[in-house]
């Protein structure tokens, strides 16, 4: 196992409270321990412990990209709360990149049905985000930065050349992977004004780009599953049913603004799928809405675009679902 550890500068009770209103969110197990607590993340532990001065948080995983994950899952809350903004973590290999980002080569760039394109990498231990997260981010540098890259430096934290908020890191679904050969295929829904469907008319074989990643939530899991969701999230959708047990259950519900992006999707005989077509149909969140739905055992996820996704969550709770039983995930802002 390898550890990274930092001092939180932080009153105990409100370093616990943080932590354990992050886990909630995510539904992750949360340990209760005399001098602290013990959380359990896809990539590893973290043990967050009184101290003179603050909380020693002390994260465990079994390989360096793991370990990066879980510290960024730590480091993001405090960021965006700013706190303890000069915390040093034991970990650091200066000036070394991230060791959850990954160089891959472009090997090819098709349309797949008329609003997609699918895209296949090649690169080094590809396997991992085959694991622990559904998603990855494309790293695209700010102009003046290009051709740089996220270095670490001497506290463990990533520098972003120009600052990380500079850069454009769109989050995308890995769709397939083959990890005998090395590759890793997403789809990109192409929209007007989007940098990556810019990306995508013109990239050619042998093109590089970092990725970051594996991140975002896992195969949610119970015997019946509702799924909802627009373009962006259908490569999310294909995921969780491709994923689910033979004798899963369910429905999954798809906007789409082409009939000819409908596609075949390997799913259990007990799903059924259901395209929508904007400007035809009713909307996902009033098919949201009409849900009939298993008083147990039942799942339901949806992800879309912002005030579809908070009109979708507001809803799951009016119907009773608990936190544990629903998903609501931006997918993008309009
Ligand atoms: C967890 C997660 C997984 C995702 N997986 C995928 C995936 O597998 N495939 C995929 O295609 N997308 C996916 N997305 C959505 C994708 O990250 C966003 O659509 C992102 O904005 C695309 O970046 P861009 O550079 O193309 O557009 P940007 O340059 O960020 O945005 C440019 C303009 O396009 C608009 N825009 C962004 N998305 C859309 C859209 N869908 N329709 C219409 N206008 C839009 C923005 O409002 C903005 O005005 C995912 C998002 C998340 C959070």
């Amino acid at each position: 196992m390898l550890q990274t550890t930092t001092l939180l500068t932080l009153a105990p009770e409100s370093a616990f409270m943080l932590l354990k209103a992050g886990a909630a969110l995510r539904a992750l197990p949360v340990e209760e321990r005399e001098d602290g607590l013990k959380l359990t993340l896809p990539w590893g532990e973290v043990v967050a412990a009184r101290e003179a001065g603050g909380v020693r948080l002390t994260l465990s995983a079994s390989d360096r990209a793991r370990l990066h994950s879980l510290q960024e899952a730590i480091d993001r809350p405090l960021d965006e709360a700013a706190l303890c903004p000069d915390r040093r973590w034991s970990f650091a290999e200066t000036g070394a990149n991230p060791p959850n980002m990954t160089f891959m080569a472009v090997v090819s760039c098709r349309r797949l049905t008329p609003s997609y394109y699918r895209v296949r990498l090649s690169g080094p231990s590809v396997e991992r985000f085959a694991r622990e997260g559904l998603h990855f981010r494309l790293l695209f540098a700010p102009a003046e930065h290009a051709g740089e890259w996220p270095v670490m430096n001497e506290a463990g934290r990533t520098e972003w050349p120009g600052g990380m908020g500079a850069w454009h890191r769109p989050v995308y679904t890995v769709r397939t992977i083959d990890a005998g050969a090395g590759t890793l295929e997403f789809d990109v829904f192409a929209h007007p004004g989007g940098r990556v469907t810019t990306w995508c008319e013109t990239l050619q074989p042998g093109a590089q780009i970092a990725i970051i990643g594996p991140g975002g939530e896992w195969y949610p899991r119970a015997g019946w599953m509702a799924l909802f969701g627009d373009e962006t999230a259908l490569p999310a959708i294909a995921r969780i049913l491709e994923a689910m047990p033979e004798e899963g259950a369910g429905i999954a519900t798809i906007m789409i603004g082409d009939p000819g992006d409908i596609q075949e999707m390997k799913r259990p005989e007990a799903v059924s799928v259901r395209w929508l077509v904007r400007g035809r149909d009713a909307g996902l969140v009033e098919a949201l809405a009409a849900l009939e739905m298993p008083s147990a055992d039942r799942f339901v996820w949806f992800a879309g675009e912002r005030a579809e996704t908070a009109a979708a969550r507001r809803l799951m709770g009016e119907r009773g679902l608990a936190k544990t039983e629903m998903r609501a995930a931006v997918y993008w802002t309009r």
